[in-house]
């Protein structure tokens, strides 16, 4: 629900404004974060956000999905108990007037950039390079824009119409969005120059699952974390997914393997679906790869966590029925304790429904489509340090499929550094 105004002001009270602030350098974005805390306890809900604005165009985002490192910076965060960062952004972006963005027209003289894809680091460019005058369009592959934040996050963590507003007010600025373009296929990039842009910007991510090597992963009721989420989300609500309801039973249970955001997602939507969750990963709990919130939130909803290795899916008739786990034990040496595969028989835990949320990779397209294009040995799209440029002249790269991010705030870094250098190349 978000902060009231009361619980607002008394967590803004409570900042101490520290003299040299150590949550200031922990945000990625560089976010005065004493400043607006300032204007907050002083009932200036706008003002707030405008000081927010200036170094983060989307805080209505943040303030509900950034991992927040700024948290885990701040003075109090030893006693556990650190000022709710996040929370107070989203009461600014939430409360504060947004002053209404005249609509903008792009001179027709202006150099034209193409950005490639709509995720948070896409977006962020969008907005940089629209601010510097330049004429903006994002081709999406998608049939709606947003990335990840909309195919991924769930309803639930980050409401659409939060994003429907972030790409109303890119379109004010005068950026052109154009979806169903998917670049390699319905989109080619010699018709991008033909067509008058002087740069690309590829900021197409990286949301292919990494395939997992578990027994059974074939069977009909398994999926990858973000094809679950992405049928889910935008193709069917009605229950294209079977989810158990083949078998019409009372409570169908759902197995996830991974200990990232995208798992602990995918459980809690299949827990709105009536599922019983079970969340499995070989390390301890507070091992998951998600801040601690998140993990409180699981946990209240009903999720459960299983600290086990999976060794594969069991399956009745070409359908899952359950997922094969090894236990650990805890065991405690010099170095503090560690996990260890035990001795006893592996035990199955029943599941129709099996998510494997393994992490993701860059997908093979765009290294077909353009092979000139030049990549790391971890997959990743090789940009030049100094002047953002892929190995093409007048190509660039940022965002997740670059390496450069893995959250959303390092993605919007990456965007906006991006769009400083392609400003840099066209206008200086
Ligand atoms: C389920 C899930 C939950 C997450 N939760 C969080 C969280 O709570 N906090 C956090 O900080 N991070 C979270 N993340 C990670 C975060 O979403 C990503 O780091 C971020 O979205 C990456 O941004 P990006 O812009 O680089 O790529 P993306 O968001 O992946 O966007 C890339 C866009 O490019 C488009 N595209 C791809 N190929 C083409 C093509 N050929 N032509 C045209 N367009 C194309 C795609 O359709 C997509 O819209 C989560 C990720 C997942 C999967
Ligand atoms: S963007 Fe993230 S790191 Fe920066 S102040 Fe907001 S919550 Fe903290």
């Amino acid at each position: 629900m978000g902060f009231n105004k009361k619980i607002a002001q008394d967590e803004a009270r409570r900042c101490p404004q520290c003299a040299t602030a150590t949550c200031l350098p922990a945000c990625p974005l560089g976010i005065d974060i004493p400043g607006f805390i300032r204007l907050l306890r002083e009932g200036d809900t706008s003002g707030a956000l405008e000081k927010i604005r200036q170094q983060n165009p989307y805080p209505a985002i943040c303030g509900r999905v950034c991992p927040a490192p700024c948290e885990r910076s701040c003075v109090f965060q030893a006693d556990g108990n650190p000022i709710a960062i996040r929370s107070l952004e989203r009461f600014a972006a939430d409360h504060g007037s947004k002053k209404g963005t005249a609509p903008k027209i792009v001179s027709p003289q202006a150099k034209k950039v193409a950005v490639i894809g709509s995720g948070p680091a896409g977006m962020t460019a969008a907005d940089y390079l629209a601010q510097s005058g330049l004429g903006v369009t994002i081709f999406e592959a998608a049939h709606r824009p947003g990335g990840l934040l909309r195919y991924g996050i769930p309803e639930f963590r980050l409401p659409q119409r939060i994003l429907d507003e972030q790409f109303a007010q890119l379109k004010l600025m005068g950026v052109d969005i154009q979806t169903d373009m998917v670049l390699g296929r319905t989109l080619m990039i010699d018709e991008i120059f033909m067509r008058g842009f002087s740069a690309v910007l590829l900021a197409m991510g990286k949301s292919l699952p990494r395939f997992s090597e578990l027994s059974g992963s074939g069977l009909a009721g398994v999926y990858y974390d973000t094809e679950f989420l992405h049928l889910l989300q935008a193709v069917d609500k009605e229950g294209a997914l079977d989810l158990g309801r083949r078998q019409k039973m009372a409570t169908p249970k759902t197995v996830v393997v991974g200990r990232g955001p995208s798992a602990f997602d995918a459980g809690r939507l299949a827990l709105r679906l009536g599922s019983e969750v079970q969340v499995v990963f070989d390390g301890f709990e507070e091992e998951a790869a998600i801040d601690m919130d998140m993990l409180q939130e699981a946990k209240e909803e009903g999720i459960g966590m299983q600290s086990m290795q999976a060794l594969g899916i069991v399956g009745e008739n070409g359908f899952a029925a359950g997922v094969q786990c090894r236990k650990l034990d805890i065991v405690e040496s010099q170095n503090g304790l560690s996990l260890q595969a035990s001795n006893e028989e592996p035990v199955v835990l029943e599941a129709q429904t099996v998510v494997l949320a393994n992490g993701h990779t860059s997908n093979d397209t765009l290294k077909q489509y353009l092979p000139h294009l030049k990549w790391e040995a971890d997959g990743s799209l090789s940009t030049n340090a100094q002047t953002g440029m892929t190995s093409v002249e007048k190509i660039f790269g940022c965002g997740s499929i670059t390496g450069a991010a893995d959250t959303l705030v390092d993605s919007m870094v990456s965007g906006r550094t991006a769009a400083e250098k392609i400003t840099k190349y066209l206008i200086s």
